[in-house]
Parts: C-alpha cells; sequence; structure tokens
C-alpha cells in the first residue's frame, strides 16, 4: 500500500494516519506565529532585536546569518513556495490602533489580498513601503497621510481616490491591539492540529473520498479496515498472492467455484456463489437490483438502501 494513501484523512479516502513531515512543519511555523503576535518581552523580543526580521503580512522574511536552530525552522517553512503562499493566503489582521500592522503589505483589510497587490503602480511609487497603517491613515479623523516618490498622473490619482475608497469601504477595527488571524480557523487563533489539516490539504491531490458507510461506526474498525483495503485493491487474494509469487497461480483459483483466478471483482461480486449472497441480501430486503462492477461504486449504492433508497 503506497504510504501517501495511508496517511490521507478518512474523508478523502486514506487511513487518517496523517504526514509526520506536515506535522512537524505545522510545529515549527508556530514559532513563527508567536514571534510576532503582540507579546513582549522574553524569547520574541531577544529574537527580534538579534535577527530584525523584516515581516510580511505577519510572516517573517530574515536576512542575514541565523543561529543554526533559527535556520532550521525558517528554511523548513519558507523554502517551499506552496507552503509559503499557503501561509500568506492564511493569515490576516484584526485592526486595533494600527501600529503593528503594515498598510501596504499586510492582510488587514476585509477582502483576502492586500493593498500593495491591489495597486501594485501605487505601491511602487509609494515612499512608504513599510509604514504602518496608523501613520498612513488617522482611525480618529480618518485621513490619509500618503507621499510619493513624484507627482501622481491624472490616472494615478484615479488610483489613488480608488485606494482611499478601498481602504474607507473595508476597515473594520475595534478598541483592543492589532492582532494577528489565521483565518484557517474560525477562532482566529494557530494551533499545530489547524496547521496540520491546511497542509494535508496541499497534498490531498487524489479526490477519493470514502463512501459514507465507512469509518461510521455501522461496522466494527476491523470491518472497516477490510473494506478499505478492498477498495484499494489490496486484500490477499490468490491472484494478489501470485502476483507477488508468494504462491503459484495454479493454485490461485476461487475456492467457492474453483473455475475463475480468485480476483476481488471475482470474489465479491463475479463468482456464482457470491453472486446467490448478493441475491439473498436483495430479498431480505425486499428489492431487487443489479450490482455495480466497482467495489467503490457498489458500496455507494448500498448506503442508499441503509437511507430506504435504492
Ligand atoms: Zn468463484
Amino acid at each position: 500500500m503506497a504510504w501517501h494513501k495511508v496517511i490521507k484523512s478518512k474523508s478523502s479516502g486514506g487511513l487518517g494516519l496523517g504526514s509526520i513531515h506536515n506535522k512537524n512543519l505545522a510545529l515549527l511555523f508556530k514559532w513563527l506565529w508567536n514571534l510576532d503576535n503582540g507579546v513582549v518581552g522574553g524569547w520574541q523580543e531577544h529574537i527580534l532585536l538579534k535577527y530584525r526580521p523584516h515581516f510580511i503580512n505577519g510572516i517573517p522574511e530574515f536576512t542575514g546569518s541565523l543561529s543554526p536552530t533559527w535556520h532550521g525552522i525558517v528554511s523548513a517553512i519558507l523554502s517551499t513556495q506552496n507552503i509559503a503562499n499557503l501561509l500568506h493566503a492564511n493569515v490576516g489582521f484584526k485592526v486595533g490602533d494600527g501600529r503593528n500592522i503594515r498598510f501596504w503589505t499586510d492582510s488587514w483589510l476585509s477582502s483576502v489580498t492586500t493593498l500593495q497587490l491591489l495597486f501594485p503602480r501605487l505601491y511602487n511609487l509609494s515612499l512608504q513601503q513599510k509604514s504602518s497603517l496608523a501613520d498612513i491613515y488617522n482611525l480618529t479623523d480618518t485621513s490619509f497621510n500618503l507621499s510619493w516618490r513624484r507627482p501622481l498622473r491624472p490616472r494615478e490619482n484615479g488610483m489613488r481616490e480608488s485606494l482611499i475608497a478601498e481602504v474607507q469601504r473595508g476597515l473594520i477595527f475595534s478598541d483592543s491591539a492589532d492582532r494577528k488571524l489565521w483565518k484557517f480557523h474560525s477562532s482566529g487563533m494557530y494551533s499545530a492540529q489547524s496547521g496540520c489539516v491546511l497542509f494535508d490539504s496541499l497534498s490531498a491531490t487524489e479526490n477519493n473520498h470514502s463512501p459514507v458507510l465507512l469509518w461510521n461506526g455501522y461496522a466494527p474498525p476491523k470491518v472497516d479496515v477490510f473494506i478499505w483495503l478492498l477498495l484499494h485493491g489490496s486484500l490477499s487474494t490468490q491472484s494478489f498472492l501470485a502476483e507477488r509469487r508468494i504462491i503459484n497461480y495454479e493454485e490461485s483459483h476461487c475456492p467457492f467455484c474453483c473455475k475463475e483466478t480468485e480476483t476481488i471483482n471475482h470474489l465479491f461480486h463475479w463468482c456464482p456463489i457470491t453472486w446467490s449472497l448478493w441475491g439473498c441480501f436483495l430479498n431480505w430486503f425486499g428489492c431487487s437490483g443489479c450490482l455495480h462492477k466497482d467495489p467503490y461504486q457498489n458500496l455507494q449504492e448500498w448506503s442508499g438502501l441503509i437511507n430506504g433508497k435504492f
């Protein structure tokens, strides 16, 4: 059984073991999350003073040489572009006094993007690319203090008006201090568990959802595992063993009919003995029908029987 199938969540068709690699990333990211989360003093202050990271949308970017520990944390998290993009897309801000939020590069508007991405031309012209929201926008009298490298042209003035309208429309602030938000969870707080779920979603490329009858308590766990192996073609049938040269092909006949090779489809669908057993079940439920040849589809159709439809 391929390991990437085993570690996928049960809802995605796996056994739900989870990726150790993603768990490690989620735990490491907690250090970066806590580094700039309004905590003053202690190890955060020491790291900020020593390495002076530049924050982009709440995620630090370090320049210069780091200690081996911090180099390991940063390189593990930010060296993979997909992970970095995923984190940037899921970090936002709740505006308090605006002093710890970067006006251009932090995602603090109700929209999901940043002003840098919405107005790239104005960002390039700005003399305040690293300024805080409070430096540029007065939350009390709602006035702007924008400065540019040169006078704006008529078209750029139109962009400036659009920017002001965007800020006034999208700004939601509270009386509390600025706070980072983890958009992936309704609480807004980052946890290693929610980080792990997010990272796992990145690697869930195959869309193999588990049938509704699986993993829901209808059967003991060992039966669920048996069905899961069946759906993945990994039951140790005679043909499975013969393909791996554990037994000879001559010995791989179905023990019921002794005519065909014992494959999963034969053993569970096509064998006359099995077929008559399915017929008994259908009669028992007082209905008739045909069975899908694919085990997954077959199981889905039986779930309809549980719900009174077949
Ligand atoms: Zn048979």
